[in-house]
């Protein structure tokens, strides 16, 4: 079976990212997420082992120790990673997986694996983006500026990615993200593979023809 492609996929906060991640999984077949592991406290509606691996800095900074982690990060004072066994192991499935990580994740895998494919979300405007990141709970200003500081600084590294796409429309960013993924599955290289015999049985010779 041949292994599946690796998604990175960045964006700040507020861009819209998890649910069109969530959408692109449940409209495109053979894709999956990478269940990260994190040490920041569960959100209302989260659930461990769905949406992270919730755990304390001890036990992830041994994971660190051991070398478990593909990649891992701090991000806002809360560690974020990747374990090896949970990328690998969907990939080595034959499935495409994702990884929703920030930017310094994404250039560690690009590190180890050149061949992934990254992908970064934006917001359509600046105006928009503050809008998004107010409605999240709070309209203390102090906060808000601190969101958008955070969200200015991991959209500066939006050149470090392959492809950009913009969510100002939920629908054509879905549809951009789903093209992207059956893009790679039509490369000559993936179709060689998944077609080894097709191709074999095409270009065989008829009897009788020279
Ligand atoms: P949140 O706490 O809002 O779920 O995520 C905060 C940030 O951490 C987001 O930018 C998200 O992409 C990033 N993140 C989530 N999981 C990982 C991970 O496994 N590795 C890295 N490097 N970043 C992650």
């Amino acid at each position: 079976m041949s292994q599946g492609t690796l998604f990175i996929i960045s964006a700040p906060s507020g861009a819209g990212k998890t649910s069109l991640v969530r959408e692109l999984i449940e409209s495109v077949d053979g894709i999956q997420v990478s269940v990260s592991h994190t040490t920041r406290v569960r959100r209302e509606g989260e659930v461990d082992g769905v949406n992270y691996h919730f755990c304390q800095a001890p036990a992830f900074e041994a994971m660190i120790e051991r070398g478990d982690f593909f990649e891992h990060a701090k991000v806002f004072d809360n560690y974020y990673g990747t374990s090896r066994q949970a990328a690998q192991s969907l990939l080595d499935a034959g499935q495409d997986v994702i990884l929703e990580i920030d930017w310094q994740g994404a250039q560690q895998v690009r590190a180890q694996m050149p061949e992934a494919v990254s992908i970064f979300i934006l917001p359509p405007s600046r105006a928009e983006l503050e809008r998004r990141l107010s409605s999240r709970g709070t309209d203390e200003h102090a906060v808000i500026a601190r969101r958008m500081r955070d969200a200015v600084s991991e959209m500066s590294h939006f050149d470090e990615y392959d492809y950009l796409v913009v969510n100002d429309d939920f629908t054509t960013a879905l549809s951009e993200l789903q093209a992207l993924v059956i893009s790679r599955r039509l490369t000559l290289e993936a179709m060689q593979k998944r077609h080894a015999p097709l191709l074999e049985a095409l270009l065989s010779q008829a009897p009788g023809v020279e």
